[in-house]
């Protein structure tokens, strides 16, 4: 886009302005980079974010289980769909799961767990109740060791080292199972011990929202970094379902239209749409030219309405690179001298 020259002294001060600001927040940065520069040439230019969300709400019927303790079974009646039944959808996007017992669906059956007797065998000892014992590895005794000191008929004494074997205080090799406590068995963990299970129709419902983006930019501005900065607030729909109709201008709108076509291709029937939102921004952006010093040409951009630069061939404060070099090596210096005295001594 052309500009006036009015327009172009403001925004080479605006450019300026965002440079010298951006040069502070970083220590590597040439402080005062705006004033140091000579900005040949300025191209004022846009971007658009563009940013879908969707709401949706997913079903899922499980059989679910737990143990029977006894009392009434809804078994009787004729039970609901559960694709109908009705639960408060979300007034604005969340995410959320909710689980409903469906009426009349339950039935009580023997536990297959444990068959029926509310117990499983122990698998640590594999049902007896007992396991190796581990100080005599299960042969009931244990060699111990003992010094023997003897003296001579001449009068000198010697000490030699006998072996003998003493009884372990296991029973024959054979220790209580430490897992089951010598019962051979566990309480069956999916009846709790009960022998019997209810089990019913659980209706899971997941409310879930997506949210798609997508960025139309000509400059060399990573998108992410385009998808930060706000802009002029263009479109801010919220619809049931949104249709695809010319918003914008073609290039945005073929963009949106493909995020709305994602968000409304739902391949599980199970899954419904509740609402979405489209909102696209036009985010400025002023494409500078410049030279430094002797340096090459170079480009930068100042973009958003928070002023945010992107210079990546930016020069460097070499002065303070330079600094943090040498601090670098003389604390090295002192680590190698006080390595080397230590090993001194
Ligand atoms: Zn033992
Ligand atoms: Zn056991
Ligand atoms: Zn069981």
């Amino acid at each position: 886009m052309t500009m006036q020259p009015l327009e172009l002294l403001r925004s080479k001060e605006k450019v300026q302005e965002a440079l010298n600001r951006w040069s502070q927040e970083g220590f590597f940065r040439l402080k005062g980079f705006g004033d140091r520069i000579r900005i040949e040439k300025i191209v004022s230019c846009s971007a658009y974010t563009i940013m879908l969300k969707t709401q949706y709400e997913e079903r899922i019927v499980t059989r679910g289980i737990e143990p029977y303790y006894g009392g009434e079974v809804d078994d009787t009646g004729i039970s609901p769909d559960p694709y109908s039944i009705v639960i408060a959808p979300p007034a604005n996007f969340e995410k959320r799961d909710e689980e409903i017992r469906i009426p009349h669906t339950e039935s009580v059956e023997t536990c297959s767990e444990c068959s029926g007797s509310g117990h499983t065998r122990c698998n640590f000892c594999f049902g007896s109740g007992q396991t190796t014992c581990s100080w005599c590895g299960g042969s009931g005794s244990r060699s111990q060791s003992r010094t023997v000191t003897t003296t001579n008929s001449d009068g000198t004494t010697s000490s030699s080292t006998e072996w003998y074997q003493e009884s372990c205080s296991c029973f024959g090799g054979k220790v209580s199972c430490s897992s089951c406590m010598g019962s051979g068995q566990h309480t069956c963990s999916r009846c709790q011990g009960q022998g019997r299970i209810r089990s019913f129709d659980l209706l899971t419902v997941l409310f879930r929202f997506i949210k798609l983006e997508d960025v139309l930019d000509a400059t060399d501005i990573p998108d992410a970094l385009l998808g930060k900065v706000s802009g002029e607030v263009l479109i801010d729909e919220r619809e049931e379902r949104l249709s695809k109709s010319v918003r914008v201008s073609d290039e945005v709108d073929v963009r949106a239209n493909t995020l709305l076509s994602k968000s409304q291709n739902i391949p599980n029937t199970r899954t419904v749409l509740h609402f979405q939102r489209l909102h696209i921004e036009q985010v400025g952006i002023y494409e500078a030219t410049y030279c430094y010093k002797e340096y090459p040409q170079q480009r930068l951009w100042v973009y958003g309405a928070e002023g945010k630069v992107y210079a990546p061939n930016a020069p460097k404060s070499w002065g303070r690179i330079l600094l943090v070099a040498l601090g670098v090596s003389a604390l090295l210096g002192v680590i190698g001298y006080l390595v080397f005295q230590s090993q001194r001594y």
